[in-house]
């Protein structure tokens, strides 16, 4: 039997070829990482894509959380399913949604933030799930979770994010739950949480958690996995270093700033 195998060098010339094909073309560049995770009911593939927006795929629904134009959606699929945490616009992007659209998507929020998206009818199909409250919606369940500062704000009396602006979510896939907290501090609520598989935690202070803060707040709830995530100008291998001897918890950090 004779079997061909590429030369080595003919794989780095390849590569080489590949590289400079893609400076040509203009190909933006991107730091989209899937990462799959097995569920009970199938694949879960996670994408987070820039800031606070993250993408998945479960059960052959895709899903975008707080898609934001800023990101590189180039090549993603549309919605299924937009889960929106809150009102600003960093998280609530009409335009964004609008691209990401079909007219089956289904788009998720609190009463407050589909009603400040104020695009009824031309949002199609909505379904508001307030904090502390549980729907099932395209066969996954969604809980609201408390976002909102405890601390921080323009000025006393004036948080960056009131009790009630928006919600974090937990999405449930089978047996696996995931958290995006959208834009908080480390609230009673969130110490509360249990049974947190995945979480994505902000940390941008003034407006969410600094670094060493976001770090306590997980060794407050013990997610098996987080990313951080929403982390403009925050340095996030300090809050990796931070959970570093902290047992069962697995830190996923994700260029999500525009880095190179
Ligand atoms: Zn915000
Ligand atoms: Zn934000």
């Amino acid at each position: 039997m004779h079997r061909h195998t590429a030369h080595p060098l003919t794989l780095v010339i390849l590569g080489l070829a590949l590289g400079v094909c893609s400076v040509i073309l203009g190909a933006a560049p991107s730091n989209r990482q899937t990462d799959v995770l097995p569920t009970s009911q199938g694949e879960l593939r996670l994408m987070p894509i820039y800031h606070g927006s993250v993408m998945l795929e479960f059960a052959g629904k895709v899903i975008h959380i707080d898609p934001w134009s800023q990101g590189d959606y180039t090549g993603l699929p549309p919605a299924d399913l937009i889960v929106v945490t809150h009102t600003h616009r960093d998280h609530l992007d009409m335009a964004m949604i609008d691209t990401l659209k079909k007219p089956d998507t289904i788009i998720v929020g609190t009463p407050a933030t589909i009603q400040t998206a104020n695009c009824a009818p031309a949002c199609g199909q909505v379904e508001t799930v307030a904090d502390s409250e549980t729907k099932t919606v395209m066969g996954i369940e969604i809980e609201g979770v408390p976002m909102y500062n405890l601390v921080q704000g323009s000025r006393p009396g004036m948080p960056y994010h009131h009790k009630g602006v928006g919600s974090g979510y937990v999405l449930h896939f089978g047996d696996t739950s995931v958290y995006f907290a959208g834009d908080t501090e480390c609230v009673p609520e969130i110490k509360a949480l249990e049974d947190i598989d995945v979480a994505f935690v902000p940390m941008n202070p003034p407006r969410t958690m600094s670094t060493t803060e976001a770090a306590a707040c997980v060794k407050a709830f013990r997610p098996t996995i987080v990313y951080a995530y929403h982390y403009r100008g925050s340095d996030t291998q300090a809050f990796a270093a931070a959970l570093k001897d902290t047992p069962g918890v697995e830190v996923r950090l994700r260029k999500l700033e525009g880095e190179s």
